[in-house]
């Protein structure tokens, strides 16, 4: 019997995504539940350094 790679999205709030800045893929976090949607960057810091590229 093989192992079943389960990659597949699962719909749970455990989400994750990449920051288009340090392309580090982070995940939810507590204090995102309300504004996961718009969260794109992984940090403050990233977020800062948007305006430098
Ligand atoms: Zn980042």
């Amino acid at each position: 019997m093989s192992k079943k790679n389960s990659k597949a999205k699962s719909k749970n709030n455990l989400d994750s995504k990449i920051c288009p800045i340090c392309e580090k893929s982070f995940s939810w976090r507590k204090k995102w539940e309300r504004d996961w949607e718009n969260v794109i960057y992984c940090s403050k810091l990233c977020q800062k350094n948007k305006d430098k590229i």
